[in-house]
């Protein structure tokens, strides 16, 4: 129960990382608002936690990261249900890409610059400005990507916004940290979520091979790692980039 009596917001919390991450917040005793642009699947979520016998441990918000507005009420509506706020972890995003030279701008690297990137910002400052507020500690964990240290094929715009949210997470930490406010960035590597199983079993394979263990990581592996973030045990972790890619950042190719 290292989350017992915090209060979380997960952005994208109704599929892949961010449910994983629900119901391990939950099972470590946390509340948890599922902020999700598809309601239906955060009430559904919402729905399992009741049906198990967490009832009041969850509620469900539908918001557009992408617009300060919806993320501005999304904080609101966890202080109102839940009284205040402890934890946001900022992982809603979008994939997929295109070569750089046939991009349309507005359709290639507007959205998901606006999801990816301003949605985090957005969650920085709305969460920010709410632990101020209080007058309570509070952790940022954001989920960046293997891509936003590197670059790779179709991803121009995805690496773009992925490399900001280190960059935000940095700053984030430096500017907030006399507010007893700590940042952190995630960076998974595959791991096997709608995202990525949209993907043919040939690149799958592809995907699994780049990582140690040679398998795909499961949601609830990252899961862990934001649980482990968001508690007082990583109190020293600030500011910085926690890789979460069974080694993808560590190795180039595989000889055999
Ligand atoms: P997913 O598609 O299962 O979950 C993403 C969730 O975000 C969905 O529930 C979706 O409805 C929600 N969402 C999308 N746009 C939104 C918006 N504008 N506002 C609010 N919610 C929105 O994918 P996932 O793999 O769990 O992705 C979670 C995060 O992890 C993303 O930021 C993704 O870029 C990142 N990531 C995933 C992988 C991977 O291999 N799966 C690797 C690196 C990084």
């Amino acid at each position: 129960m290292r989350l017992n009596g915090k209060v979380a917001i997960i952005t994208g919390g109704a599929s892949g990382i961010g449910l994983a991450t629900a119901r391990k917040f939950v099972s470590e005793g946390a509340k948890v608002l599922v902020a999700d642009i598809n309601l239906q699947r955060a009430e559904a979520v919402v729905a399992e936690f009741e049906a198990a016998g967490s009832p009041g441990a969850t509620a469900a918000a539908q918001v557009d990261v992408s617009k300060f507005a919806e993320v501005e009420a999304m904080v609101q509506r966890a202080v109102d249900v839940f009284g205040k706020i402890d934890v946001i972890f900022n992982n809603a995003g979008i994939a997929g890409g295109k070569a750089l030279l046939d991009h349309d701008p507005e359709v290639d690297y507007a959205p998901m610059i606006r999801v990816d990137q301003d949605g985090v910002y957005y969650g920085i400052l709305a969460a920010g400005r709410q632990f101020v507020k209080q007058g309570t500690p509070g952790v940022i964990i954001s989920t960046s990507s293997i891509y936003g240290e590197q670059a790779a094929e179709l991803a121009f715009s995805y690496s773009a916004a992925k490399a900001a949210v280190i960059s935000f997470t940095r700053s984030a930490a430096y500017e907030l940290a006399e507010h007893g406010i700590r940042a952190v960035a995630i960076t998974p590597g595959r791991v096997g979520t709608p995202i990525i199983n949209q993907f043919s079993e040939e690149l799958r394979a592809l995907f699994a091979s780049e990582q140690l263990r040679n398998k795909m990581t499961e949601p609830e592996e990252i899961a862990n790692v934001v649980a482990f973030l968001a508690s007082d045990e990583s109190n020293v972790i600030n500011g910085t980039v926690v890789h979460v890619d069974d080694g993808y950042s560590s190795f180039k190719q595989r000889f055999d």
